[in-house]
């Protein structure tokens, strides 16, 4: 938020700050509290007690018991005060995720929608989220959409710069702005699904995210709970880090890339993927399956262990793979540190299990962040 402190509604605003602040990380609080974790006066607290009321953002919760006098009400923040959707476009699916202002997804669908560059397609999306907006919440609650795109994203993100996925080149978000009733951003997906990870972990400031994805590896920098850029936009594209030169030519042109030694087709043979089948090969002992797994997780070794090196921070891996991967998270862990310029350090590689769709929650979040940084006091 940009405050100036030089003039009083500057500062009514950084007392406002404060408050709802205090009240979105506890939930609820008495009004004595907040005024003691606040520092703000009695009055103070009272009329920004009020403000958010009247907005609807506070309401009143149960009275508690009193150790004498007048009993002490919680005043709590209200979650579902406003909503934001995530869409995450894949090249034979959408996933769409309603999240609300803590960070719960409130309804979710996955549809299957073959991806073409057209505006019939950007509409087909729109009847989608518009209905499962019908279905789950007020509309007139709902804040905006980010789509989660695999691509990379101008700076400003007015614009898809390409996508090797697509095979796309310079499109301007107001072709689908034409095509929403709510307002639209776009984002790269692995920055979506980074960000994301990092908002709903209170503990986790700085990550890379690698997300498997149907037909590649996308990945992402969050430092500091902010997404790392770079000079133009596409830091974190470690999918065309080659990991094999005789490998399986990636849609980059070049062979072996990271993205084709571990996208989820390159387990199961198939674009139009079925992990389930594929892991109950491996259970069921099926030595072309056992095998396949074990290449890849050693191309998710070396993968990881790139990364790792660039950044020297945790990684984690997200994506409709991760539930199946959690039984081989020790055999990856030691595939990485096997590397012996790994062999004594120590860092987490972790699983990011609390989301089916990490890209379309994660671009929902990013809305619902920026609300809370900015929005929340100018609306
Ligand atoms: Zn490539």
């Amino acid at each position: 938020m940009d405050i100036n402190l030089g003039n009083t509604s500057s500062l009514r605003l950084l007392n406002l700050y404060k408050v709802v602040s205090l009240l979105y990380q506890a939930g609820s609080m008495t009004q004595a509290q907040i005024k003691t974790e606040s520092g703000l006066s009695g009055p103070t607290v009272i009329q920004c007690i009020q403000h958010f009321k009247e907005k609807g953002a506070f309401y009143e919760g149960k009275a508690l018991a009193s150790s004498g006098g007048r009993k002490p009400t919680l005043i709590c923040f209200d979650y579902n005060y406003r909503y934001a959707v995530g869409v995450e476009i894949r090249r034979h699916h959408v996933d769409i995720s309603i999240m609300n202002l803590k960070g719960e997804c409130i309804a979710s669908r996955t549809e299957r929608l073959i991806f073409e560059q057209s505006r019939e397609h950007l509409q087909a999306i729109g009847r989608i989220i518009d209905e499962l907006i019908a279905q789950n919440v007020d509309p007139k609650k709902v804040l905006g959409i980010m789509v989660a795109f695999p691509g990379e994203v101008s700076l400003d993100r007015s614009e898809i710069t390409r996508s090797t996925i697509f095979g796309m080149h310079s499109v301007n978000l107001d072709r689908f702005k034409k095509e929403f009733r709510y307002p639209i951003m776009i984002e790269n997906g692995a920055n979506a699904a980074g960000f994301g990870a990092v908002f709903k972990d209170k503990n986790l400031a700085d990550t890379v995210y690698i997300v498997v994805t149907d037909n590649g590896i996308a990945g992402s920098v969050v430092i500091n709970k902010k997404v790392y850029r770079g000079n133009s936009g596409k830091a974190g594209a470690f999918g065309h880090i080659q990991l094999d030169s005789n490998g399986r030519q990636c849609s980059c042109g070049q062979k072996g890339c990271w993205s084709v030694c571990c996208s989820v087709a390159s387990l199961t043979g198939d674009e139009d993927t079925n992990l389930k089948d594929f892991f109950a090969r491996v259970d069921n002992h099926d030595e072309e399956a056992v095998n396949a797994l074990d290449q890849y997780i050693k191309y998710m070794a070396q993968g990881i262990a790139c990364a790792h090196l660039a950044f020297d921070t945790d990684v984690m891996i997200g994506g409709k793979i991760v539930p199946y991967l959690e039984k081989y998270q020790d055999q990856l862990r030691k595939a990485v540190f096997e590397y012996s310029v790994l062999k004594d350090e120590s860092f987490n590689i972790n699983l990011d299990l609390t989301s089916n769709s990490p890209m379309s929650e994660g671009a929902a979040l990013m809305i619902v962040a920026d609300y809370m940084e900015n929005g929340i006091f100018t609306e």
